[in-house]
């Protein structure tokens, strides 16, 4: 390999990530992605994803396979703020 070597973070799923091919601008390592839900029927709701870009801070991929939308990007606060926000109805819906 020439150039400066690609540190990798210890999530990062190689066959996802394209940072070091040579012309790829933007890359980011990726990690495989979670199925943060499932319907029997129709398989994953939710995938969630880590990405970086640049040797940044890790954010937060939510993607709905089954949906319109592309998907929502969260920072490591706002995936907290979500996951508290998730925690608290479920227990209202629980009563
Ligand atoms: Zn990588």
């Amino acid at each position: 390999m020439s150039g400066s070597e690609v540190v990798h973070p210890h999530w990062c799923e190689r066959s996802e990530c394209h940072v070091g091919e040579p012309g790829v601008l933007y890359a980011t390592h990726r990690s495989q992605p979670v199925v943060g839900c499932a319907d029997p029927d129709t398989g994953s709701l939710i995938d969630v994803t880590l990405w970086t870009i640049n040797g940044g801070k890790p954010n937060i991929l939510l993607e709905f396979p089954d949906g319109v939308e592309e998907g929502t990007e969260l920072t490591e606060d706002q995936a907290a703020d979500l996951v508290a926000a998730v925690s608290r109805m479920l227990a209202v819906a629980r009563g």
